[in-house]
């Protein structure tokens, strides 16, 4: 599904990702784990070419659903962009709009790809919303961002990610930003939703826990560059790499 083959990224001649290579398989969770400025958010957002100016030229392939990332016109972009593959980041990162409803936001997602309008459009959302475990979601079309939680926020977050039914869901340190009660129930939302959508997930977190409990394989980076990778229960196993070794036990 997601293949990257050794990707690069500099910013102003400063390399912040080295060679890095791994791939994700259909209906697999893969955890990004690392050090905080080691790469992971870079090459998250290199999968769908969202990196800023000056972060636009990553070298190396990355293939998502057979195309050619770094190639793809930009009509093929937006296709990837939600129609494959849905991001869900740390709320501070991508805040909804506060000037907009929440449910005129999750119809934008939805009538980016679809051209669903009224009723329809309005039961989609209703029903995405649900998904994403706001109840009574009919009652909250018409609430502001500032209105809900920071785990209904980011909620509403996924219910956008999930809106074009993606086969792959980036999910950027997803739960960072939350208190820990509501980290673990917004986790136990995503692990669920992959498993009943039948979605792979590329999980960046800096919890060892949290790998341990929903991925299947992980890569460990250090400055850029994937210094180790392989199954979760291998890796903290018999970790190969003295950093990875340094992780497992500063969390044990
Ligand atoms: P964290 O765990 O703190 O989120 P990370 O592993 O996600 O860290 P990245 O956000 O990928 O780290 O950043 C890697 C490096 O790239 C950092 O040194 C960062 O300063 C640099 N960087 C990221 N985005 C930009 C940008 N738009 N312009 C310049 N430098 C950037
Ligand atoms: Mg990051």
């Amino acid at each position: 599904l997601l293949e990257v083959r050794d990707l690069s990224v500099a910013f102003r001649g400063q390399a912040v990702v080295r060679g890095v290579s791994f791939a994700l398989n259909p209906g697999e969770t893969l955890a990004l784990v690392g050090e905080s400025g080691s790469g992971k958010s870079v090459t998250a957002l290199s999968c769908l070419r969202l990196l800023g100016p000056g972060g636009s030229n990553p070298a190396g392939s990355i293939r998502l659903d057979g195309v050619d990332v770094l190639d793809a016109p930009p009509a093929e972009l937006q296709r990837l962009r939600g129609g494959v593959a849905g991001m869900v980041f740390q709320e501070p990162m991508t805040s909804l709009n506060p000037l907009h409803s929440i449910g005129r936001q999750v119809g934008e997602a939805v009538t980016l790809h679809r051209p669903l309008r009224g009723a329809a459009l309005r039961a989609r959302v209703i029903e995405l919303l649900q998904r994403a475990g706001l109840g009574a979601a009919a009652e909250r079309l018409d609430a502001y961002p500032h209105q809900l939680s920071g785990g209904q926020r980011q909620r509403v977050m996924i219910a956008v990610a999930l809106a074009n039914d993606p086969r792959l869901l980036i999910a950027d340190e997803p739960t960072t930003a939350l208190d820990v009660t509501i980290q673990a129930q917004v986790l136990e939302l995503l692990a669920r939703l992959k498993r009943e959508l039948g979605m792979a997930m590329l999980l960046i977190t800096h919890d060892l826990a949290i790998v341990r409990r929903h991925a299947d394989r992980v890569v460990v980076m250090k400055d850029g560059m994937a210094v180790e990778q392989g199954a979760v229960s291998e890796v903290f196993a018999r970790p190969a790499h003295p950093y990875t070794r340094l992780l497992i036990e500063t969390q044990p």
